[in-house]
């Protein structure tokens, strides 16, 4: 047993899995270029105030999961590791005077979040987002391009089976008459619910009808729906969210029990989810509409809205679906590796590789002193697509250049080794 091992519900990403990391990180910085959301990095740790405030006090993730840090006794401000991304970058958008930007600011940010969650299959404590914001639109087209943005990553990422839960919940105006009947219906069937949501009755009644416990469905099937108590401007909202969906060919399933039981939380809210999986606290991403976070943070009322996406969810989703999944193209494997006869020349093949690597090529050169067998070997275990073997003909500047995959060798110039290399790995992957 190793003295030391990553804590619990934490984990190594080891190079050998990197590159499947790496592939959907591009892909999703990417996508959101491509649909003019600029990058943004706030910090990974903030005052607890911003989450407590940005993600209300009456949740799981600030009730149990905020991964506080233990204050050093210098300082007055208690601090917390971020358990999603929105409340910090609405905390920045406020405090760097975005509202002056031109409207709306639409951001993405890709890294880790924390909670201090139970670990199991799914649920980490220090896990990936890939997170959407844009911030100063009301919406509804740009409810629909976010969700059609998301639906889009899990496709080019490879994964099948992708569903948008969809439901409204209304805002200030229609949300207050709901939670009074909400409330007093939970009330009727008080005995029969478990202590947890008996607990947040009171506290937060917007939590129960999206409440996972098994003890819940039936309950739950029975209590009020948003939707159809709706003011006349969320229902146009809603309407308007559901038409752009439809004109952009995106499939969704109503869901009335979808409520994020968030105060700023209005409207729009969304899952995504693998068909079959609903309900069972393995949502692949979700978001919403926050029309009252940024005046919540101390800005002036702003609307905004945004996803958050898991990329580990996504990673074992794919790997469920096998090698199918898409991620089977996502390799480091070294265009060429150089190697020679004379184990000694570390100089010569040193040289040759950074050339290479100037050029833009993958290139790994043998630092080692095996014999040439031993590199040819290593080389093909690196899956690297040429070997180039330094010998007697560097003295006219040569090298032979082999088609490991092939089996085909010539001799070429070292000056024109980049563009050879370039021009035959290109013809490999067209596939001719
Ligand atoms: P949430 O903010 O809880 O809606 O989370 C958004 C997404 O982040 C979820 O749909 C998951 O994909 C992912 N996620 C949330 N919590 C965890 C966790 N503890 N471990 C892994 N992924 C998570």
């Amino acid at each position: 047993m190793p003295a030391f091992r990553a804590a619990r519900g934490t984990r190594d990403l080891l190079p050998d899995e990197t590159p499947r990391w790496t592939r959907l990180e591009r892909l999703a910085a990417d996508l959101a270029t491509r649909y003019g959301y600029r990058r943004i990095e706030t910090p990974m740790f903030e005052q607890a105030a911003v989450f407590e405030r940005g993600v209300g006090e009456v949740t799981d993730i600030v009730e149990k999961e905020l991964f506080r840090l233990s204050p050093r006794t210098e300082e007055s401000e208690s601090w917390s590791l971020r358990p999603e991304p929105t409340a910090g970058i609405v905390r920045a958008y406020v405090q760097h005077g975005m509202q002056t930007w031109p409207q709306p600011v639409k951001v993405y940010e890709i890294g880790p979040m924390f909670r201090y969650d139970r670990p199991q299959a799914g649920r980490f404590r220090q896990f990936w987002q890939f997170d959407i914001e844009a911030i100063g639109d009301p919406g509804p087209a740009v409810d629909a391009e976010i969700i059609e943005l998301g639906m889009r990553f899990y496709t080019d990422a490879g994964l099948t089976g992708v569903k948008v839960l969809l439901n409204s919940i209304g805002d200030a105006v229609c949300r207050p008459a709901y939670i009074e009947e909400l409330t007093a219906y939970y009330r009727q069937h008080i005995e029969s619910l478990p202590a947890t949501e008996r607990d947040r009755l009171e506290r937060n009644v917007l939590r129960l009808p999206d409440s996972k416990d098994p003890a819940m469905a039936s309950i739950n099937a029975g209590a009020p729906r948003i939707t159809d108590r709706l003011c006349d401007a969320c229902a146009a909202h809603f309407g308007g969210v559901r038409a752009h969906l439809d004109a952009l060919g995106v499939p969704y399933r109503l869901d009335p029990g979808l409520v994020r039981g968030l105060d700023y939380y209005t409207r729009t809210a969304f899952e995504f989810y693998i068909e079959g999986r609903e309900g069972q606290q393995q949502a692949l991403g979700g978001g919403g509409r926050y029309d009252g976070l940024v005046e919540l943070l101390g800005g002036r009322p702003t609307p905004g809205i945004g996803f958050g996406i898991g990329l580990d969810r996504l990673l074992l989703a794919l790997e469920e679906q096998g090698p199918a999944g898409g991620d089977a193209m996502a390799s480091d494997a070294p265009t060429a590796v150089v190697v020679g006869a004379d184990p000694a020349a570390t100089i010569d093949r040193l040289r040759i590789a950074t050339r290479l690597r100037a050029d833009g090529i993958v290139a790994r050169a043998e630092l080692g002193q095996r014999k040439l067998g031993k590199q040819l070997e290593a080389a093909a275990r690196d899956q690297a697509h040429f070997a180039i073997i330094v010998g007697d003909e560097l003295a006219n500047g040569e090298v032979q250049l082999r088609d490991l995959p092939a089996g085909t060798q010539k001799v070429v110039g070292v000056d024109d080794l980049a563009r050879e290399v370039a021009r035959a790995h290109q013809a490999h992957h067209h596939g001719s």
